[in-house]
């Protein structure tokens, strides 16, 4: 047996109102006058006040990312093009402004930066050669645990995965939980549920250990005081819970729900939180105690969601789905232990996607 040996972030900021020190951090990184810097910023903060609190020199870049689809191969090659046609040097760190999807097109380019042949070629566990340039995390949305994490999702030419690897680990990140203020409500739903699926998926999985349990039991104590009892300091809550998920899945796995909304991810095109809260609504023989609550929260919020989608696909439609959810080994694993393979079967999948 080996034990995992992962590497964190080397180091935060938290507190509301700390992404003014967003400047003092990148000035330790500028040595010489013309070091330039990359800010990466989701464009819903484009005319808005965060707009006018970027801390960009004359010689930096702020490129305005648009998350209207999930990051994929080809957007990262590019942005890492138009980075490279800008300067001829590196800049000295790369700054994601947003949300998952934000967050992990910077630590992608990052990598790219120091990284040739195109980000498709690196998709997958341990294939960067290469350290990336300093970069930087600042989330303005919180659950998917992205600032914590060694990986960066893309989609690619042949499937949704991710560069997982110790150098995708940000070097920085800021947690300002005043960024997080103005999320629209279902956003901030389907991105907080992100988190708490993900401590279901740790507590109630094979893989669980006394590392990946403490944080995972805190952050979803976190996420009921957010989503149950409304507490006023929800938005620091929320931020930390989704740092603490993202710490408690990288020393387990996630799990059924995982697999089944990758499956509808890529083959519907639904986002990740969206996707993990169609799939968990089915998912009850699993997760029962979790799927109850989770139920709670939406009727609190008024959120509903999409129903019936999968009820009248093509049979050949739902197959396509099935077989990506059933390609997700390790978070099978993660549900049922060894022998998984014979638990998840195409019939036993396609009565799930039938019942979306
Ligand atoms: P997101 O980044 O896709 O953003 C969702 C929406 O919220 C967008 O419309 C965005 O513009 C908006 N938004 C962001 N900040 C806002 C603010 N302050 N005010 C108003 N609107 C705001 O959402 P997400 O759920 O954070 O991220 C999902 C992505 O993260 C997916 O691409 C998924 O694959 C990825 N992901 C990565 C990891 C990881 O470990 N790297 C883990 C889980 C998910
Ligand atoms: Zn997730």
């Amino acid at each position: 047996m080996s034990f995992k040996n992962f590497k964190v972030v080397e180091k935060m900021i938290f507190g509301r109102g700390s992404f003014v020190q967003l400047d003092e951090v990148l000035a330790a990184e500028r040595k010489t006058a013309d070091d330039f810097v990359v800010f990466l910023v989701d464009d819903v903060h484009q005319g808005k006040a965060l707009e006018g609190r970027i801390p960009a020199k004359a010689q930096d870049m702020v490129i305005w990312v648009n998350v209207d689809e999930e990051p994929s191969t080809i957007q990262i090659d590019t942005l890492t093009e138009q980075v490279q046609a800008f300067n001829t040097k590196l800049p000295v760190s790369v700054v994601g402004l947003g949300g998952g999807s934000t967050m992990d097109v910077a630590k992608a380019v990052s990598l790219m930066l120091t990284n040739p042949g195109g980000s498709a070629i690196y998709q997958g566990w341990d294939l960067i050669k290469n350290p990336a340039v300093h970069h930087i995390g600042i989330p303005t949305i919180s659950g998917t645990g992205a600032e914590a994490s060694r990986t960066a999702v893309l989609c690619g030419p042949v499937r949704k995965l991710g560069l997982n690897s110790d150098y995708t680990v940000f070097d920085q990140i800021i947690m300002d939980s005043e960024l997080i203020e103005g999320v629209e409500t279902d956003q901030w739903f389907y991105t907080g549920m992100d988190c708490y699926i993900h401590c279901v998926e740790s507590l109630q999985g094979t893989f669980l250990n006394e590392f990946s349990k403490s944080y995972a039991e805190k952050a979803m104590d976190l996420c009921r005081q957010v989503y149950l009892d409304d507490h006023v300091d929800k938005d620091d809550k929320l931020m930390m819970a989704s740092f603490m998920g993202g710490m408690s899945i990288a020393y387990s796995q996630v799990g059924a729900c995982h697999a089944v909304s990758y499956g509808l991810s890529y083959i519907l095109g639904y986002h990740h939180g969206i996707g993990n809260c169609i799939a968990f609504d089915v998912l009850e023989e699993f997760y029962p105690e979790g799927v109850e609550e989770f139920r709670l929260m939406m009727k609190k919020h008024n959120i509903t969601l999409p129903k019936n989608i999968c009820k009248d696909l093509p049979d050949e439609t739902i197959a396509k789905m099935v077989a990506v959810t059933k390609s997700m080994g390790p978070l099978w694993a993660n549900v049922y232990g060894a022998g998984w393979e014979e638990k998840v079967t195409d019939e036993m999948l396609t009565a799930l996607f039938r019942r979306i």
